[in-house]
């Protein structure tokens, strides 16, 4: 029986190494310029291990072992159903490994270990599973030509795939990107978040394991400015999956630009829209999951439901549901399986969290949280906050805060509460909460987002498309569409003699 008590997480945890070499042609190394910065606990402000600290000279390293791989097919001409058997061992060991993988990304980023172990871990694994198990079931296409004409339309793997991933679900996110482009038959070079690289480098580790041959998989951690920078203005790159802001996400939109047109994927940031009609049927379900959209992941989540557009008419009713829900959520320590929300990922995230809070305080009615506490006299946690009767023109509505606050606005007509939800640069997700079927289709037929959720929030599977509309950029991880992004459509024209 597994010890999933906080004594048994803290033992665990005492007892993990950390791998804090790159990962670079199926060998741990030192950055070439030697350099390392610490990777810090969040919930402690302790550091967990020196990690290499990569600039372009081992992102040049990188790509180049990548490419090496690609050129001479160990991964990119290996039949389908051979990669898919190296990778479905990949999700085997993570399944193996699914504590540690967990303890991973709780240390590094401040989650709560219980949310790491049976949402972001065994995710990863399914992701892995899932896109190995679909790669020897797709077909290509033979275009209606005619008789002495025979024309192949082929999905072609692209070479070198760069991936630069942010810190809200380490493993996850760097699996959304590495599970699609590798089965699709490319080699990847990943550079994780600064704050929380250590699940990518185990990754690749158990990746080396499982069978994905040298220079197929590298992670090259470090700083955005310098290892991400270099990723997005290599000549050699061919696609670069991104996530994580917008401001970042457009830079690597010049830098294709300035070097050679390599296709990004832009994923990046939301201020997602919960839409609770009076006719909404269950309205401890729908407090329950606005709480739970806003609050998960200490909210740091790119398409947290952190606007609450609600019906005047139940506004009191289920704003004071939300207090309740908020007061039961408090943080604590992440290995503490009865924590109910975790750390935030840093310092300054923290106070960039506070300062929004601060001006809040003067714009809107503060109703539950809004400050920022310690546990055990450490770290970085903040209450779940929510501010009620906030208009909708305040930063409070319209900036992507990426913590635990939620925005609550209300509205009295329909036509009202769509517009107000459209009206953001994102549009990455909404929730629309109502027993009205009609209201439901014809509002969710209406919002610009890329998933709209109906009595539920941020539906999310493997089977279906993640990604956002305006500046939630454009990019789509999961389901089969994802392997549009790395693949290119090839056509091979034959004649033949009639
Ligand atoms: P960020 O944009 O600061 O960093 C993301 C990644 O980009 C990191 O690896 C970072 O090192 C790198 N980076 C930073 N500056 C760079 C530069 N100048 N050049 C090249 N690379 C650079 O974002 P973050 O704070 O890590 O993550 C939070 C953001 O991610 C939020 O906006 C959130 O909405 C977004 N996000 C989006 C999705 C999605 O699927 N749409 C999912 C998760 C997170
Ligand atoms: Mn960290």
């Amino acid at each position: 029986m597994l010890d999933y008590t906080y004594d048994g997480w803290k033992s665990r945890a005492a007892a993990l190494s950390f791998r804090g070499q790159a990962f670079i042609d199926g060998k741990f190394t030192d950055a070439a310029s030697g350099k390392t910065f610490a990777s810090v606990n969040p919930a402690t402000g302790g550091v967990l291990a020196q990690v290499a600290e990569c600039g372009g000279e081992d992102v040049d390293r990188a790509v180049a072992a990548g490419r090496r791989a690609f050129e001479d097919g160990r991964w990119s001409r290996l039949a389908p159903g051979d990669r898919k058997a190296v990778l479905l061992k990949l999700a085997d060991l993570i399944r193996a490994n699914l504590e540690e993988m967990a303890l991973l990304d709780s240390l590094d980023m401040g989650k709560l270990v219980t949310d790491a172990v049976t949402v972001d871990a065994p995710g990863s694994a399914h992701f892995f599973q899932w896109h190995a198990e679909a790669i020897d079931k797709i077909y290509d296409e033979v275009a209606p030509t005619g008789p002495g004409d025979l024309a192949l339309v082929s999905r072609v793997p692209l070479g070198v795939v760069g991936a630069v991933t942010p810190w809200n679900f380490p493993l996850d996110m760097a699996t959304w990107k590495a599970a699609a482009a590798l089965a699709a038959g490319n080699s990847v070079v990943l550079k994780p978040a600064e704050q929380s690289p250590l699940s990518a480098l185990r990754l690749a580790e158990l990746a080396a394991e499982a069978g994905v041959p040298d220079g197929v998989f590298n992670v090259v951690p470090g700083f955005g400015a310098t290892a991400g920078k270099a990723l997005g203005l290599h000549m050699d790159v061919d696609c670069l999956a991104f996530t994580g802001s917008t401001a970042i996400g457009k830079m690597f939109m010049q830098y294709s630009g300035q070097s050679n047109l390599k296709q990004v994927w832009p994923e990046t940031g939301g201020k997602s829209p919960n839409l609770v009609f009076a006719d909404c049927g269950d309205l401890e379900a729908a407090a329950d999951m606005a709480a739970f959209g806003i609050f998960f992941n200490q909210g740091e989540v790119c398409s947290a439901n952190s606007r609450l557009y609600v019906e005047r008419s139940i506004q009191q009713e289920f704003v004071d549901k939300l207090i309740a829900r908020a007061e039961a959520t408090q943080p604590g320590d992440p290995l503490d399986p009865a924590s109910k929300m975790g750390a935030i990922v840093d310092e300054k995230q923290t106070e960039g969290i506070l300062r929004f809070v601060e001006a809040g305080k003067a714009s809107a009615n503060l109703v539950a949280g809004g400050e920022r506490i310690t546990v055990d006299g450490k770290g970085c946690f903040v209450q779940p906050t929510i501010f009620d009767d906030v208009s909708h023109v305040d930063p409070l509505a319209r900036d992507e805060i990426f913590g635990p606050v939620l925005s609550v606005i209300p509205f009295d007509r329909e036509e009202e509460a769509v517009a107000m939800a459209n009206d953001s640069i994102y549009g990455l997700a909404a929730s629309v909460w109502t027993d009205n079927l009609s209201r439901a289709c014809r509002v969710a037929d209406r919002l610009q987002v890329g998933t709209v959720s109906v009595n539920t929030v941020d539906a999310l599977s493997a089977q279906t498309p993640f990604g956002g509309m305006k500046q939630s950029g454009f990019g789509r991880d999961l389901s089969l569409h994802s392997l549009e992004k790395y693949t290119a459509l090839k056509t091979t024209w034959i004649k033949y003699k009639t």
